[in-house]
Protein backbone atom coordinates (compact mmCIF):
# COMPACT_ATOMS: atom_id res chain seq x y z
CA UNK A 1 0.00 0.00 0.00
CA UNK A 2 1.94 2.90 -0.70
CA UNK A 3 1.02 6.53 0.76
CA UNK A 4 1.57 9.63 -1.86
CA UNK A 5 3.40 12.45 0.13
CA UNK A 6 1.27 14.87 -1.91
CA UNK A 7 -1.55 16.34 -0.50
CA UNK A 8 -4.24 16.75 -3.15
CA UNK A 9 -7.38 19.27 -3.59
CA UNK A 10 -9.97 16.70 -4.51
CA UNK A 11 -9.91 12.95 -5.75
CA UNK A 12 -10.88 14.25 -9.41
CA UNK A 13 -7.75 16.32 -9.60
CA UNK A 14 -5.72 13.42 -8.82
CA UNK A 15 -7.68 10.84 -11.53
CA UNK A 16 -7.31 13.66 -13.99
CA UNK A 17 -3.28 13.89 -13.20
CA UNK A 18 -2.56 10.85 -12.29
CA UNK A 19 -4.61 8.40 -13.98
CA UNK A 20 -3.77 5.36 -11.94
CA UNK A 21 -4.66 2.02 -13.12
CA UNK A 22 -4.68 0.89 -9.30
CA UNK A 23 -7.18 1.36 -7.07
CA UNK A 24 -7.13 4.80 -4.97
CA UNK A 25 -8.17 5.31 -1.34
CA UNK A 26 -8.76 8.90 -0.98
CA UNK A 27 -8.75 10.22 2.71
CA UNK A 28 -9.94 13.51 4.16
CA UNK A 29 -8.51 14.37 7.59
CA UNK A 30 -10.98 16.97 7.24
CA UNK A 31 -13.82 15.08 7.42
CA UNK A 32 -12.29 12.54 9.90
CA UNK A 33 -12.12 15.34 12.72
CA UNK A 34 -15.27 16.83 12.04
CA UNK A 35 -16.99 13.26 12.24
CA UNK A 36 -15.07 12.85 15.59
CA UNK A 37 -16.48 16.13 16.61
CA UNK A 38 -19.78 15.54 15.57
CA UNK A 39 -19.55 12.33 17.88
CA UNK A 40 -17.99 14.20 20.97
CA UNK A 41 -20.72 16.89 20.75
CA UNK A 42 -23.64 14.33 20.81
CA UNK A 43 -22.92 11.34 22.55
CA UNK A 44 -24.18 11.57 26.00
CA UNK A 45 -20.79 9.67 27.23
CA UNK A 46 -16.91 8.67 26.65
CA UNK A 47 -16.39 7.92 22.72
CA UNK A 48 -14.10 5.71 21.96
CA UNK A 49 -12.91 4.43 18.44
CA UNK A 50 -13.15 0.39 16.93
CA UNK A 51 -9.67 0.11 15.43
CA UNK A 52 -10.76 -2.87 13.67
CA UNK A 53 -12.90 -1.10 11.33
CA UNK A 54 -9.93 1.02 9.79
CA UNK A 55 -6.18 0.65 11.88
CA UNK A 56 -4.45 2.95 9.75
CA UNK A 57 -2.00 4.49 11.88
CA UNK A 58 -3.31 7.91 10.27
CA UNK A 59 -6.40 7.63 11.57
CA UNK A 60 -6.01 6.95 14.52
CA UNK A 61 -3.54 9.87 14.65
CA UNK A 62 -6.07 12.65 13.37
CA UNK A 63 -8.75 10.95 15.88
CA UNK A 64 -6.50 11.47 18.69
CA UNK A 65 -6.06 14.76 17.24
CA UNK A 66 -9.44 15.47 16.91
CA UNK A 67 -9.83 14.51 20.75
CA UNK A 68 -10.75 10.81 20.90
CA UNK A 69 -9.34 9.45 24.28
CA UNK A 70 -10.55 5.93 24.05
CA UNK A 71 -9.84 3.10 21.64
CA UNK A 72 -11.54 -0.35 21.58
CA UNK A 73 -9.23 -2.89 20.88
CA UNK A 74 -8.91 -6.64 19.89
CA UNK A 75 -5.90 -8.16 19.29
CA UNK A 76 -2.17 -7.78 20.85
CA UNK A 77 -1.47 -5.97 17.52
CA UNK A 78 -4.28 -3.33 17.90
CA UNK A 79 -3.25 -2.99 21.53
CA UNK A 80 0.80 -2.10 20.39
CA UNK A 81 -0.39 0.22 18.02
CA UNK A 82 -2.67 2.80 19.57
CA UNK A 83 0.00 2.56 22.96
CA UNK A 84 2.58 3.51 20.40
CA UNK A 85 0.39 6.48 18.73
CA UNK A 86 -1.88 7.92 21.93
CA UNK A 87 0.12 6.77 25.07
CA UNK A 88 -1.84 8.45 26.91
CA UNK A 89 -5.60 6.70 26.10
CA UNK A 90 -8.30 4.52 27.58
CA UNK A 91 -7.67 0.91 25.63
CA UNK A 92 -10.73 -1.44 25.89
CA UNK A 93 -10.10 -5.05 24.99
CA UNK A 94 -13.44 -5.90 23.65
CA UNK A 95 -12.89 -8.74 22.48
CA UNK A 96 -14.79 -11.40 24.17
CA UNK A 97 -12.15 -14.67 23.38
CA UNK A 98 -8.85 -14.19 24.78
CA UNK A 99 -5.52 -16.27 24.64
CA UNK A 100 -4.13 -16.15 27.63
CA UNK A 101 -1.11 -14.79 26.55
CA UNK A 102 -2.74 -11.95 25.20
CA UNK A 103 -3.91 -11.39 28.60
CA UNK A 104 -0.93 -11.40 29.61
CA UNK A 105 0.58 -8.99 27.06
CA UNK A 106 -2.80 -6.34 28.01
CA UNK A 107 -1.96 -6.32 31.30
CA UNK A 108 1.50 -5.73 30.66
CA UNK A 109 0.71 -2.68 28.08
CA UNK A 110 -1.71 -1.77 31.43
CA UNK A 111 -5.11 -2.12 29.52
CA UNK A 112 -7.64 -1.32 32.59
CA UNK A 113 -11.03 -2.66 30.70
CA UNK A 114 -12.06 -6.11 29.41
CA UNK A 115 -15.49 -7.45 28.08
CA UNK A 116 -16.40 -10.93 28.84
CA UNK A 117 -19.55 -13.16 27.69
CA UNK A 118 -18.78 -17.01 29.67
CA UNK A 119 -18.06 -18.40 32.25
CA UNK A 120 -14.53 -19.61 31.02
CA UNK A 121 -13.12 -16.50 29.84
CA UNK A 122 -14.15 -14.83 33.32
CA UNK A 123 -12.25 -17.39 35.19
CA UNK A 124 -8.76 -16.65 32.71
CA UNK A 125 -9.88 -13.10 33.58
CA UNK A 126 -9.88 -13.27 37.64
CA UNK A 127 -7.16 -15.27 37.47
CA UNK A 128 -4.82 -13.07 35.26
CA UNK A 129 -6.12 -9.83 34.98
CA UNK A 130 -4.80 -7.67 38.32
CA UNK A 131 -8.34 -6.43 40.01
CA UNK A 132 -6.80 -2.91 41.56
CA UNK A 133 -8.46 -0.09 39.51
CA UNK A 134 -9.47 -3.32 36.79
CA UNK A 135 -13.24 -3.50 34.69
CA UNK A 136 -14.80 -6.40 33.11
CA UNK A 137 -18.02 -5.71 31.10
CA UNK A 138 -20.05 -8.31 30.71
CA UNK A 139 -21.32 -8.72 27.17
CA UNK A 140 -24.88 -9.78 26.30
CA UNK A 141 -27.17 -10.15 23.31
CA UNK A 142 -31.18 -10.16 22.80
CA UNK A 143 -32.58 -11.18 19.73
CA UNK A 144 -33.20 -7.69 18.04
CA UNK A 145 -33.51 -6.98 14.43
CA UNK A 146 -31.92 -3.33 12.80
CA UNK A 147 -28.52 -4.12 11.97
CA UNK A 148 -27.04 -5.17 8.35
CA UNK A 149 -25.45 -7.84 9.90
CA UNK A 150 -26.07 -9.80 13.78
CA UNK A 151 -23.20 -9.75 16.03
CA UNK A 152 -25.43 -11.64 18.75
CA UNK A 153 -24.49 -14.95 16.52
CA UNK A 154 -20.82 -14.65 17.67
CA UNK A 155 -20.90 -12.79 20.97
CA UNK A 156 -22.96 -12.19 23.64
CA UNK A 157 -24.24 -14.16 26.96
CA UNK A 158 -27.86 -14.14 27.47
CA UNK A 159 -29.45 -11.85 29.72
CA UNK A 160 -29.99 -14.97 32.34
CA UNK A 161 -26.30 -15.72 31.76
CA UNK A 162 -24.94 -12.13 32.14
CA UNK A 163 -26.61 -11.07 35.36
CA UNK A 164 -25.35 -14.06 36.98
CA UNK A 165 -21.88 -12.87 35.56
CA UNK A 166 -21.80 -9.40 36.59
CA UNK A 167 -22.85 -10.70 40.43
CA UNK A 168 -19.93 -12.75 39.75
CA UNK A 169 -17.54 -10.10 38.34
CA UNK A 170 -18.26 -7.68 41.26
CA UNK A 171 -18.12 -10.08 44.35
CA UNK A 172 -14.18 -10.53 42.81
CA UNK A 173 -13.74 -6.99 43.14
CA UNK A 174 -13.43 -5.79 39.45
CA UNK A 175 -15.36 -2.50 38.28
CA UNK A 176 -18.61 -4.54 36.94
CA UNK A 177 -19.75 -3.47 33.57
CA UNK A 178 -22.20 -4.15 30.84
CA UNK A 179 -21.70 -3.74 27.02
CA UNK A 180 -23.25 -4.81 23.98
CA UNK A 181 -23.26 -4.03 20.33
CA UNK A 182 -26.65 -4.25 18.45
CA UNK A 183 -25.27 -4.69 15.50
CA UNK A 184 -23.12 -2.70 12.86
CA UNK A 185 -24.85 -0.44 10.16
CA UNK A 186 -27.68 -0.36 12.44
CA UNK A 187 -30.04 2.07 10.83
CA UNK A 188 -33.16 1.93 13.71
CA UNK A 189 -32.42 3.08 16.52
CA UNK A 190 -35.09 0.83 18.60
CA UNK A 191 -32.42 -1.60 18.84
CA UNK A 192 -30.52 0.70 21.52
CA UNK A 193 -33.76 0.88 22.84
CA UNK A 194 -34.38 -2.46 23.57
CA UNK A 195 -30.94 -2.93 24.83
CA UNK A 196 -30.72 -0.22 27.29
CA UNK A 197 -34.23 -1.70 28.90
CA UNK A 198 -32.86 -4.99 29.17
CA UNK A 199 -28.85 -3.64 30.59
CA UNK A 200 -31.25 -2.07 33.34
CA UNK A 201 -33.14 -5.54 34.15
CA UNK A 202 -29.63 -6.95 33.74
CA UNK A 203 -28.47 -5.15 36.69
CA UNK A 204 -31.73 -5.24 38.84
CA UNK A 205 -31.65 -9.06 38.68
CA UNK A 206 -27.69 -9.04 39.57
CA UNK A 207 -28.40 -6.59 42.42
CA UNK A 208 -25.23 -5.02 40.82
CA UNK A 209 -25.26 -1.22 39.94
CA UNK A 210 -23.12 -1.31 36.75
CA UNK A 211 -20.60 1.66 36.90
CA UNK A 212 -20.48 2.02 33.23
CA UNK A 213 -22.54 0.65 30.15
CA UNK A 214 -21.02 0.89 26.48
CA UNK A 215 -23.88 0.74 24.02
CA UNK A 216 -21.68 -0.30 21.38
CA UNK A 217 -20.72 0.57 18.05
CA UNK A 218 -23.49 -0.01 15.24
CA UNK A 219 -23.99 3.55 14.68
CA UNK A 220 -24.60 4.13 11.11
CA UNK A 221 -22.92 5.34 7.94
CA UNK A 222 -23.97 7.08 4.64
CA UNK A 223 -24.28 4.14 2.34
CA UNK A 224 -27.53 5.43 0.30
CA UNK A 225 -27.98 7.97 -1.46
CA UNK A 226 -31.92 8.04 -0.20
CA UNK A 227 -30.54 6.90 3.14
CA UNK A 228 -29.15 9.17 5.29
CA UNK A 229 -28.06 8.07 9.06
CA UNK A 230 -29.79 9.89 11.93
CA UNK A 231 -27.13 9.78 14.67
CA UNK A 232 -28.60 12.84 16.55
CA UNK A 233 -31.61 11.01 16.66
CA UNK A 234 -29.80 8.04 17.43
CA UNK A 235 -27.68 9.84 20.64
CA UNK A 236 -30.76 11.49 21.83
CA UNK A 237 -32.19 8.19 21.87
CA UNK A 238 -29.50 6.70 23.90
CA UNK A 239 -29.97 9.49 26.16
CA UNK A 240 -33.31 9.35 26.91
CA UNK A 241 -33.86 6.33 27.49
CA UNK A 242 -30.87 5.30 29.45
CA UNK A 243 -32.42 8.00 31.96
CA UNK A 244 -35.49 6.16 31.92
CA UNK A 245 -34.78 2.53 32.39
CA UNK A 246 -32.31 3.29 34.85
CA UNK A 247 -35.03 5.84 37.07
CA UNK A 248 -32.71 9.32 36.34
CA UNK A 249 -29.15 7.17 37.46
CA UNK A 250 -28.39 5.73 34.72
CA UNK A 251 -24.46 3.75 34.50
CA UNK A 252 -21.97 6.23 32.90
CA UNK A 253 -22.24 5.54 28.60
CA UNK A 254 -19.68 4.37 26.68
CA UNK A 255 -19.35 4.14 22.98
CA UNK A 256 -17.45 2.17 20.60
CA UNK A 257 -18.42 3.67 16.85
CA UNK A 258 -16.06 1.95 13.94
CA UNK A 259 -17.80 2.24 11.01
CA UNK A 260 -19.82 5.65 11.85
CA UNK A 261 -16.66 7.69 12.79
CA UNK A 262 -14.44 6.24 9.97
CA UNK A 263 -16.61 5.53 6.87
CA UNK A 264 -17.28 8.65 5.42
CA UNK A 265 -13.43 10.03 5.48
CA UNK A 266 -12.13 7.74 2.77
CA UNK A 267 -13.59 7.69 -1.13
CA UNK A 268 -12.41 4.86 -3.11
CA UNK A 269 -11.77 5.51 -6.89
CA UNK A 270 -11.82 1.78 -8.96
CA UNK A 271 -10.68 1.86 -13.00
CA UNK A 272 -12.98 -0.42 -15.01
CA UNK A 273 -11.34 -2.56 -16.76
CA UNK A 274 -14.06 -3.73 -19.41
CA UNK A 275 -17.41 -3.50 -20.69
CA UNK A 276 -17.73 -7.01 -21.48
CA UNK A 277 -19.43 -7.17 -25.01
CA UNK A 278 -21.25 -3.99 -23.84
CA UNK A 279 -22.68 -5.90 -20.57
CA UNK A 280 -21.05 -6.87 -17.52
CA UNK A 281 -18.62 -4.25 -15.70
CA UNK A 282 -15.09 -5.46 -14.43
CA UNK A 283 -13.25 -3.09 -12.20
CA UNK A 284 -10.22 -3.07 -10.24
CA UNK A 285 -11.30 -4.01 -7.23
CA UNK A 286 -13.97 -6.00 -6.08
CA UNK A 287 -15.05 -8.00 -2.86
CA UNK A 288 -11.70 -9.68 -2.06
CA UNK A 289 -10.06 -5.99 -2.07
CA UNK A 290 -11.69 -2.59 -0.63
CA UNK A 291 -15.33 -4.09 -1.65
CA UNK A 292 -15.03 -6.98 0.60
CA UNK A 293 -17.37 -6.07 2.81
CA UNK A 294 -20.84 -5.09 0.37
CA UNK A 295 -21.95 -8.59 -0.25
CA UNK A 296 -22.79 -8.58 3.74
CA UNK A 297 -23.43 -5.35 4.26
CA UNK A 298 -25.17 -4.43 1.06
CA UNK A 299 -24.39 -1.88 -1.66
CA UNK A 300 -23.33 1.21 -1.62
CA UNK A 301 -25.12 3.45 -4.28
CA UNK A 302 -23.03 6.73 -3.69
CA UNK A 303 -21.08 6.50 -6.86
CA UNK A 304 -19.92 8.73 -8.98
CA UNK A 305 -18.43 7.73 -13.02
CA UNK A 306 -15.54 9.36 -13.77
CA UNK A 307 -14.19 9.91 -17.44
CA UNK A 308 -10.37 9.90 -17.76
CA UNK A 309 -10.27 13.78 -17.70
CA UNK A 310 -11.87 14.39 -14.55
CA UNK A 311 -15.14 14.82 -15.89
CA UNK A 312 -18.61 13.16 -14.14
CA UNK A 313 -20.73 11.22 -16.59
CA UNK A 314 -24.13 12.35 -16.62
CA UNK A 315 -25.85 9.76 -18.79
CA UNK A 316 -29.20 8.49 -17.88
CA UNK A 317 -28.45 5.45 -15.03
CA UNK A 318 -28.91 1.78 -15.84
CA UNK A 319 -28.70 -1.18 -14.29
CA UNK A 320 -25.40 -3.04 -14.80
CA UNK A 321 -24.02 -6.05 -13.39
CA UNK A 322 -20.48 -5.18 -11.80
CA UNK A 323 -17.74 -7.51 -11.20
CA UNK A 324 -13.98 -7.60 -9.61
CA UNK A 325 -10.84 -8.49 -11.22
CA UNK A 326 -10.41 -12.25 -10.04
CA UNK A 327 -11.51 -15.69 -11.34
CA UNK A 328 -13.97 -15.85 -8.45
CA UNK A 329 -17.73 -16.23 -9.32
CA UNK A 330 -18.76 -14.47 -6.06
CA UNK A 331 -15.58 -11.94 -6.66
CA UNK A 332 -18.98 -9.24 -7.58
CA UNK A 333 -20.97 -6.66 -6.02
CA UNK A 334 -24.58 -7.70 -4.83
CA UNK A 335 -27.47 -7.09 -7.24
CA UNK A 336 -27.12 -5.04 -10.03
CA UNK A 337 -26.02 -1.50 -9.90
CA UNK A 338 -27.38 2.13 -11.45
CA UNK A 339 -24.29 3.52 -13.66
CA UNK A 340 -24.79 6.01 -16.05
CA UNK A 341 -25.57 4.67 -19.51
CA UNK A 342 -22.24 6.26 -21.59
CA UNK A 343 -20.01 4.68 -18.80
CA UNK A 344 -16.62 3.18 -20.83
CA UNK A 345 -13.36 1.71 -20.84
CA UNK A 346 -10.59 3.01 -18.85
CA UNK A 347 -13.66 5.53 -16.48
CA UNK A 348 -13.35 5.89 -12.62
CA UNK A 349 -16.43 4.53 -10.75
CA UNK A 350 -15.96 6.48 -7.26
CA UNK A 351 -17.61 5.10 -4.41
CA UNK A 352 -18.26 7.34 -1.17
CA UNK A 353 -18.48 6.47 2.45
CA UNK A 354 -15.72 3.78 1.93
CA UNK A 355 -13.43 4.17 5.12
CA UNK A 356 -14.79 0.83 7.20
CA UNK A 357 -13.89 -2.72 6.61
CA UNK A 358 -12.44 -1.90 3.27
CA UNK A 359 -8.23 -1.58 3.12
CA UNK A 360 -8.39 -3.56 6.46
CA UNK A 361 -9.69 -6.46 4.95
CA UNK A 362 -8.21 -5.90 1.83
CA UNK A 363 -6.48 -9.28 0.15
CA UNK A 364 -4.14 -9.89 -2.48
CA UNK A 365 -6.07 -13.17 -3.48
CA UNK A 366 -4.97 -13.70 -7.52
CA UNK A 367 -2.45 -11.12 -7.59
CA UNK A 368 -4.78 -7.98 -6.99
CA UNK A 369 -4.88 -5.61 -3.71
CA UNK A 370 -2.49 -3.29 -4.85
CA UNK A 371 -3.44 0.36 -4.15
CA UNK A 372 -2.73 3.78 -3.11
CA UNK A 373 -3.72 5.83 -0.45
CA UNK A 374 -3.98 9.81 -1.23
CA UNK A 375 -4.73 12.54 1.29
CA UNK A 376 -7.15 15.14 0.49
CA UNK A 377 -8.29 18.60 1.53
CA UNK A 378 -11.71 17.48 0.58
CA UNK A 379 -13.98 14.56 -1.02
CA UNK A 380 -16.46 15.16 -3.76
CA UNK A 381 -15.97 16.83 -6.76
C1 LIG B 1 -16.60 -4.28 15.45
C2 LIG B 1 -16.89 -3.79 16.81
C3 LIG B 1 -17.28 -2.46 17.00
C4 LIG B 1 -17.49 -1.49 15.87
O1 LIG B 1 -18.63 -1.79 15.15
P1 LIG B 1 -19.18 -0.76 14.04
O2 LIG B 1 -20.39 -1.42 13.53
O3 LIG B 1 -18.10 -0.63 13.02
O4 LIG B 1 -19.46 0.54 14.71
C5 LIG B 1 -17.51 -2.03 18.29
N1 LIG B 1 -17.36 -2.88 19.33
C6 LIG B 1 -16.98 -4.16 19.19
C7 LIG B 1 -16.83 -5.01 20.39
C8 LIG B 1 -16.75 -4.66 17.92
O5 LIG B 1 -16.39 -5.94 17.78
Amino acid sequence: MGLSKTIWTTPSEFLRIERPDNPVMFFAPTVLQATARRFLDGFPGLVTYAVKSNPAEMVVQNLVAAGIQGFDVASPAEIEMVRRLAPAAALHYNNPVRARHEIDYAVKMGVKSYSVDSRSELAKLIEIVPVEGAEISVRFKLPVAGAAYNFGAKFGATVELAAELLREVHEAGFIASLTFHPGTQCTDPMAWDAYLRAAAGICANAGVRARRLNVGGGFPSHRLNDERPQLDAIFELIGRVADEAFEGAPPALVCEPGRGLVAESFTLATRIKAVRDGEHVFLNDGTYGNLDELPITGIIDRIAAVNGDGETRRGAPRPRVIFGPTCDSVDRLPGEVALPEDVEEGDYLVFSGMGAYSTATNTGFNGFGRMTVATVMRLGA
